[in-house]
């Protein structure tokens, strides 16, 4: 048994500002006791690594967004590398390909892609890729480019099941959030089949709450909710079902939980209120 982990949130975004420490509390109880803080522009890498330095069950990571691709300079990428090779990031990214909202454009996005994978390659970290109506080309560029030998997480998987099986088969991670609860959600399908060991939980929070919050503001207890619908999809039980994925969590970004983490049976831990 061991705690369930949020491996993608952005905690110290403004929403957080007026409750953070009530939020981890209520993280706690809910038996989400690791994390995952994910940068994705030059202020919320500060914040990520400033919240991995808290305890040591926060890890964080670093990356140039698709939306900002366009800061993507060489100043940027010299400061993800010292990052990686000091040691204070677990993983490049979140980074990858947004077709959806286009906020840069899509040569830009691919570019500064192209670059991390690289940059990835060099200091042997594993990615968390941001794919949204993109799948094909991310998949495209990666083969292209090389997959990076670490792998990593498509973080808010909501690709097809070809993909999700293209993506398991090569040894990257699929990252299950709020929108496995929903009521239409195409997930389940595209996930039918998959190994326990193909999933990472997460919140993105403050975005893409599982559906009991959706129009709320998302937050790590909500892990709690996902991974009870996933359990159900593998015909497991929660506290299995926490285990399998703690051990997922260390191999993908080479960590390690400390023992508290492993001490908590999530089936024992009160839901969060649906409020
Ligand atoms: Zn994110």
């Amino acid at each position: 048994m061991a705690a369930l982990i949020d491996t993608h949130l952005h905690l110290g975004r403004a929403e957080f500002d007026d409750d953070r420490e009530a939020v981890q509390l209520r993280s706690q109880a809910a038996g989400v006791g690791a994390f995952i803080h994910v940068g994705f522009d030059g202020e919320s890498i500060d914040h990520a690594l400033a919240l991995a330095q808290q305890d040591d069950s926060s890890w964080a990571t670093a990356g140039i967004h698709p939306h900002d691709a366009a800061s993507y300079d060489d100043a940027a990428e010299e400061r993800l590398r010292s990052l990686a090779n000091s040691g204070s990031i677990v993983a490049i990214g979140e980074c990858g390909l947004d077709f959806f909202r286009d906020l840069s454009p899509r040569d830009v996005q691919e570019a500064a892609f192209r670059r991390q994978i690289a940059l990835a390659t060099e200091v042997a970290l594993p990615m968390v890729f941001h794919v949204r109506d993109a799948y094909d080309d991310a998949r495209r560029v990666l083969e292209d480019a090389g997959l990076p030998p670490r792998r990593g997480v498509f973080h808010a998987f909501a690709g097809d099941g070809e993909f999700a099986r293209w993506a398991v088969d090569n040894g990257f991670r699929l990252g299950i959030g709020g929108p496995l609860t929903y009521k239409n959600s195409k997930l389940p399908q595209a996930i039918a089949g998959l190994p326990a060991e193909s999933f990472v939980l997460e919140t993105d929070a403050p975005w893409l709450p599982p559906q009991p919050w959706r129009g709320k503001r998302n937050e790590p207890a909500y892990v709690r909710e996902t991974a009870r619908v996933l359990a159900e999809l593998l015909d497991v039980d929660i506290d299995a079902l926490s285990d399998s994925l703690a051990r997922t969590v260390e191999a993908v970004f080479a960590i390690k939980l400390p023992p508290e983490v492993w001490d908590v049976r999530p089936s024992t831990c009160p839901v969060p209120p649906r409020r």
